[in-house]
């Protein structure tokens, strides 16, 4: 006797997601940072940072990320996005891209909105800096915002790396935010650097993922399972952050 699979049948089991463990139905889908049922696909990193084509005539938009997220975890038009977008773009390493960003999308953002232009450039919180025969323009960062949105992406990008999700700790080292200071950082801070360059090093030679590597690209070292993860994150070519994750097991649903 033979059969004839129709393709009804064999659909779900194509595209169910494998990594939801047992007794979770296969068909609903969960937040990747939370287990509330997801609502919409997030991406990570924000969309936002990845420039328009209209903008600079080049399609960067190409298989973005996305995770399965709920109404309280997705990132999408934030103000947290949009300082994001800044933070990365304003960066004075980065390339082509980002300034064609920062002089486009940016700048629009600053003129529709003066709350989003005064996170960054409000009374008195920028100075000017001459740097090696650079003038550069510094403003400081709200490391706090930053560091936040910036363990969303990297739980978001584990979750995309490993189909699974990370619920321990992981810890956020900006390289590019402290780069730019010239004086010895002192006893506590300069093992911190050491550390954080080491990780950058195990990183450094493992395999660039990205479909757009001008705009955003990660690479990721990790032991087997992966319990302990380092990630690096590179943004316009320039702006650099390692993310740590480790001291907690992570979860399979
Ligand atoms: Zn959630």
């Amino acid at each position: 006797m033979s059969y004839k699979l129709a393709p009804l049948v064999l659909e779900p089991l194509i595209l169910q997601e494998p990594h939801f463990g047992e007794g979770i139905d296969e068909e609903m889908r969960i937040c990747f940072m939370c287990d509330e049922p997801a609502s919409t696909d997030d991406h990570i990193p924000p969309k936002c940072i990845f420039p328009e084509q209209k903008d600079v005539g080049v399609d960067y938009r190409k298989n973005l990320i996305t995770v399965p997220a709920c109404d309280n975890h997705n990132l999408k038009t934030s103000l947290d996005d949009e300082y994001l977008m800044g933070v990365l773009a304003f960066h004075w390493r980065n390339n082509k891209a980002a300034y064609k960003q920062s002089t486009t999308k940016i700048k629009r953002a600053f003129q529709r909105n003066k709350r989003y232009y005064n996170l960054f450039f409000g009374a008195s919180k920028h100075q000017l800096l001459f740097w090696n025969g650079e003038q550069l323009i510094t403003a400081p960062v709200d490391i706090d915002r930053f560091s936040f949105i910036m363990q969303k992406i990297a739980r978001g990008i584990y979750y995309h790396h490993f189909n699974r999700k990370w619920l321990g700790d992981i810890s956020i080292r900006p390289i590019s935010l402290v780069a730019i200071y010239d004086r010895d950082p002192g006893p506590i801070i300069t093992p911190l650097i050491q550390i954080t360059q080491q990780m950058k090093l195990l990183c450094s030679k493992q395999p660039l993922n990205g479909a757009n590597p001008d705009i955003f690209y990660y690479q990721v070292a990790h032991n087997n399972p992966p319990t302990h993860t380092i990630m690096r994150l590179v943004f316009y070519g320039g702006f650099e952050v390692i993310a740590n994750l480790s001291d907690n097991p992570c979860g399979n649903s």
